[in-house]
C-alpha cells in the first residue's frame, strides 16, 4: 500500500466528528523506512487527502532527542519543536502535528484521537479504576496529564516497548499497530467496548445555522447546560477547550457579539462570531464538554481538570498559536 493511501485510510477511520475527535484535533501518522507521514497541524482528519493535510518527516532524529535525558536539553520543548521542523522533508508550507514526537516513537501506524467517550473516564478521578476494569484482559497504559509537545512525548518514549492501547488524562487516546488494517481495528474495538461498558447514548449532534456572514447560531440539546452552568468553561477540561474556546466567551442579556462565542441570557440563544471552520471547532468542543460533565455529574464522579499553569503553558505555544491561526483563516 501506497503511504499516502495509508495515511489517509488511518485518518478516515478517526475522522468521525464530533465523537473521535473535535475542530483540528487528533491527528495519524504512518512510517515508511525512515519517512513518517503525519497529518499537518491545522488541518482536521477528513482534510488529509492526495493533495494535502499531510507533512513528510525524517523521524529518528526525533526518536534521537526523545530517548535521551531531558537534562540535556535546556529548553526540551522548544528544542524538539525546531527539531522537528527541520526533519520535513520536501514542502515546508505546513508544519506537522505538534504531536508528531509521540507518533516517532511508537509502531508504524498511529492513530490520535479525543473521544469523547473515553474523556468521559478521562476527566474523572474515578476513571482510571473503570479503564482498568473495562480493559483488564487488555495490556493498556494510562498517563497523567501532561502538556502536547515535548512533556508528552517523552512520557510515551519512556514507556519503552508502548502499550498498543495508551490512554491520556484529560486529553484523549492513542492506539498503534504494525499495519492499517490492525491499527483501525484496534481503534474501532477500544471505542466499540467502551460504548458497550458506559452505555453511552449521549446525543452530540448540534445545528450551526449562519445568521449573517461568519455569525452562527448554534444548536443542540446540550446546550442548555451552559445556560444553567455559567461557570463551566472558567475551566478546562482537556486541552482543545483551551486552544479552541479558552476565555472566549461572552455572557450577557443582548445579541451584542463581544467575543467568538456568545451566549445571551435573556433569550438562550449561542452565537457563534466566526468563521465557519472555528465554528464548527467550538460547537464540536462545546459539545464533547457537554457529555463529560452531564455523564460525570450523573454519575456522581470528580470531575479532574487541567492545571492553570498547563492551560497558560499550551496557550503561550507557538505551535498551539498557529494551529488556531490556521483555523482561524482556512
Ligand atoms: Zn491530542
Amino acid at each position: 500500500m501506497e503511504a499516502l493511501q495509508a495515511l489517509i485510510e488511518l485518518s478516515q477511520a478517526a475522522a468521525i466528528a464530533p465523537a473521535l475527535t473535535q475542530g483540528g484535533g487528533g491527528n495519524t501518522s504512518f512510517k515508511n523506512g525512515s519517512e513518517m507521514l503525519i497529518k499537518a497541524s491545522g488541518f482536521r482528519l477528513e482534510e488529509v487527502s492526495t493533495t494535502a493535510g499531510f507533512v513528510n518527516v525524517n523521524y529518528p532524529p526525533v526518536v534521537d532527542c526523545l530517548r535521551k535525558n531531558t537534562s540535556e536539553l535546556p529548553l526540551p520543548d522548544a528544542d524538539l519543536k525546531q527539531l522537528v521542523n527541520e526533519q520535513i522533508i520536501g514542502d515546508k508550507t505546513f508544519l506537522p502535528s505538534m504531536e508528531t514526537g509521540f507518533h516517532a516513537v511508537l509502531n508504524t501506524c498511529v492513530i490520535h484521537t479525543h473521544p469523547i467517550v473515553a474523556n468521559l473516564l478521562l476527566c474523572s478521578a474515578e476513571g482510571e479504576n473503570i479503564l482498568n476494569t473495562i480493559f483488564k484482559n487488555e495490556v493498556i497504559a494510562i498517563l497523567p496529564f501532561l502538556n502536547p509537545g515535548y512533556f508528552l512525548s517523552k512520557a510515551i518514549a519512556d514507556l519503552g516497548q508502548a502499550p498498543a492501547i495508551i490512554f491520556l488524562k484529560n486529553h484523549g487516546l492513542i492506539v498503534h499497530g504494525e499495519t492499517v488494517e490492525a491499527t483501525i481495528a484496534l481503534q474501532n474495538a477500544v471505542i466499540e467496548k467502551l460504548n458497550k461498558a458506559l452505555d453511552f447514548k449521549g446525543d452530540i449532534q448540534f445545528e450551526l445555522i449562519e445568521k449573517e456572514a461568519q455569525v452562527f447560531e448554534l444548536k443542540a440539546s446540550w446546550l442548555d447546560l451552559y445556560f444553567s452552568q455559567p461557570s463551566l468553561l472558567s475551566k478546562t477540561y482537556f486541552p482543545d477547550q483551551a486552544v479552541v474556546i479558552g476565555q472566549q466567551f461572552h455572557y450577557g442579556e443582548s445579541e451584542v457579539l463581544k467575543t467568538k462565542l456568545n451566549f445571551n441570557t435573556s433569550n438562550k440563544i449561542c452565537l457563534v462570531n466566526a468563521p465557519y471552520k472555528t465554528a464548527l471547532a467550538i460547537a464540536e468542543n462545546l459539545s464533547a464538554l457537554a457529555q463529560i460533565i452531564v455523564y460525570n455529574q450523573a454519575q456522581g464522579h470528580t470531575l479532574t481538570t487541567v492545571p492553570d499553569q498547563d492551560v497558560a503553558y499550551i496557550l503561550g505555544m507557538d505551535m498551539e498559536k498557529y494551529r488556531q491561526a490556521l483555523l482561524g483563516i482556512k
